[in-house]
């Protein structure tokens, strides 16, 4: 090679780095297995992080390879959150599946660009084999268009441009909404994304209208009637309908079948955002409502979440692949389009990474029946720690629902405001220490614990650790206040 590029590496140094990261990287799975010695989180303030990476200069000159990347696997390893530990059961991130960084690494060495087909044949062909995949394992019509974004966000951006183009009386790709009062219908307790898509495609977040929920978090299809009558009345253009399977704070799945009955009747869009709970539709015992994603318009699920790949891949599905045409497709010039999908037309991104290949391998991996295992041990041991909180005096369980489930320490004698502040500190304590990861959620007002696992590798003796963790941080916090002070 007479070329001596600047970034070239020779492929015997390429084979000894690559070597030693597999190694590091196989013995992090290992310890995530058997994780006595990690902790889940380094527990370390911002400026500390910043310390350690220090502060550098853009380097002038270039610099060996394999002193860069074991600097870099060693930044990352000592200052990571470790969202692939058994106790990490925090939000919803999915613990990772170590195919899925096999994959990432394959996906980028053969750099395949997902946009046109021209630029990754196989590629493209893998990514719609997933899509009919993701769609048969949620009961979904597996002839639906559908496509591989970077995650729930943008997955239910698919499903609303969708919407808004099916449903617009006038050409609102070319002109805007114009006078169309656009209205869209969703739960109080639906995820942030509808506020972002209402925004940033132009309807504005007060063409939203929130629709108040039931004693279980559940979208009250009654009031949804009356609010698109009331607006029909005012001369707005109802559109779209967003159920959710699964929401973020409880796992409440909306009634899914009774939504798309009155969507079929008003002539809406359904659109549901499965972000979190929708892959549990694939379990036999799964609820009526829940399996009604089937009925959407399209739909939003998350393989990143509750298909345990690593970060990114979001998938949309839309039941009439035209749709998705019709909502994107420009056809430019400069494209020369021989045949196969070019999935630039589908949606928002231009080019595109292979997201699709680390599911695709995952799907084999542990096929339907492995896949169903792994979700519906997630929901028992969600549901045990209910039943330990519940069981529990000094712990007062809430909620369960899918693999979330809230709850408090609720010390006895203290007063309702106590306990919120002792379990918003508690989250903080135990976020910061390392030994199990929580997040929380107000549920009826009140400030809550809640653990969600999307975690193969989270175990019953997990669980059964849990509340002794919760309530010996909880009993320190309480003793620092004005309730310990009492006593
Ligand atoms: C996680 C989640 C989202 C957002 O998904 P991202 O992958 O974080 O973009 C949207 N809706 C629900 C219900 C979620 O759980």
């Amino acid at each position: 090679m007479d070329r001596q590029s600047a970034l070239r590496l020779d492929p015997e140094e390429f084979r000894a780095i690559g070597h030693a990261l597999v190694e590091d990287l196989a013995a992090l799975f290992e310890s995530l297995e058997s994780p006595s010695e990690l902790a889940v989180v380094s527990g370390e303030r911002a400026s500390q992080v910043q310390a350690a990476l220090g502060e550098r200069p853009l380097p002038e000159h270039g610099a060996a390879p394999a002193e860069l990347m074991a600097e870099a696997r060693n930044l990352l390893l000592e200052h990571a959150t470790h969202i692939g530990h058994p106790r990490f059961l925090g939000y919803v991130c999915g613990s990772q599946a170590a195919i899925g960084a096999l994959a990432e690494l394959l996906a980028a060495g053969v750099n395949q660009n997902v946009g046109g087909y021209p630029l990754g044949p196989m590629a493209a062909e893998i990514e719609r084999q997933t899509v009919r995949w993701i769609a048969e394992l949620l009961g979904y019509p597996a002839d639906a268009g559908g496509l591989f974004v970077s995650g729930g966000n943008m997955a239910n951006f698919i499903g609303f441009v969708a919407a808004r183009r099916a449903k617009a009386a006038g050409d609102v790709r070319a002109d805007g909404p114009g006078g169309e009062r656009f209205t869209a219908y969703c739960s109080a307790e639906t995820h942030t994304w509808v506020q972002k898509a209402a925004d940033l495609f132009g309807l504005g977040t007060s063409s939203l209208r929130w629709i108040e929920t039931d004693g279980e978090q559940r979208l009250r299809v009654d009031a949804l009637r009356d609010a698109i009558a009331e607006d029909r009345a005012a001369g707005a253009r109802p559109f779209l309908v967003v159920g959710t399977a699964g929401s973020v704070s409880t796992g409440a799945v909306d009634p899914l079948g009774e939504l798309a009955a009155l969507c079929a009747e008003e002539g809406l869009w359904f659109h549901v955002d499965g972000a979190y709970g929708g892959f549990a539709a694939c379990l036999p015992e799964a609820s009526d409502d829940l399996k009604a994603l089937a009925l959407a318009d399209s739909v939003a699920v998350d393989p990143h979440k509750w298909l345990y790949a690593p970060v990114e891949a979001g998938c949309a599905l839309v039941r009439d692949e035209q749709a998705l045409l019709d909502a994107f497709s420009y056809r430019p010039p400069y494209y020369h389009l021989p045949d196969g999908i070019s999935y630039f037309e589908y949606g928002p991104q231009n080019s595109r990474s292979f997201k699709a290949l680390k599911v695709w391998l995952a799907l084999q991996q542990a096929g339907r029946s492995g896949y169903e295992a792994m979700i519906r041990e997630d929901c028992r041991l969600a549901r045990l720690l209910y039943d330990l909180a519940e069981a529990d005096p000094e712990l007062e369980a809430r909620t369960h629902a899918l693999s979330i489930t809230t709850f408090r320490y609720a010390p006895a004698g203290a007063a309702e405001e106590e306990v919120d502040r002792i379990n918003e500190e508690l989250v903080d304590r135990l976020q910061a220490g390392g030994e199990a990861f929580l997040s929380n959620a107000i549920v009826d007002g009140r400030y809550c614990l809640r653990l969600c696992i999307v975690n193969f590798r989270t175990t019953e003796a997990d669980m059964r650790a849990l509340p002794e963790i919760v309530k010996r941080v909880g009993a320190e916090i309480a003793a620092e206040t004005s309730l310990g002070a009492a006593r």
